[in-house]
């Protein structure tokens, strides 16, 4: 499964950061990159995780 965020919405509160730091990153301008094309079985735990907690609703799998 893969990732995506919806910069527009992202509001850079790093909260998925916090789940995953291997597959979500904010960079000096707070803005958030997907740091892997498909998520790892054993990641998808926690990158759902931080889909259902991000305030934004700015993540989705795919
Ligand atoms: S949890 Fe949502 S709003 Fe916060 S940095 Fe991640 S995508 Fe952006």
């Amino acid at each position: 499964m893969k990732v995506e965020v919806d910069l527009d919405q992202c509001e850079a509160n790093g909260i998925c950061v916090g789940f995953a730091p291997d597959v979500f990153d904010l960079d000096d301008e707070d803005q958030l990159h997907i740091l892997v094309d498909d998520v790892a079985p054993d990641r998808l735990e926690d990158v759902k995780d931080a889909v259902a907690q991000c305030p934004k609703a700015a993540l989705k799998l795919i």
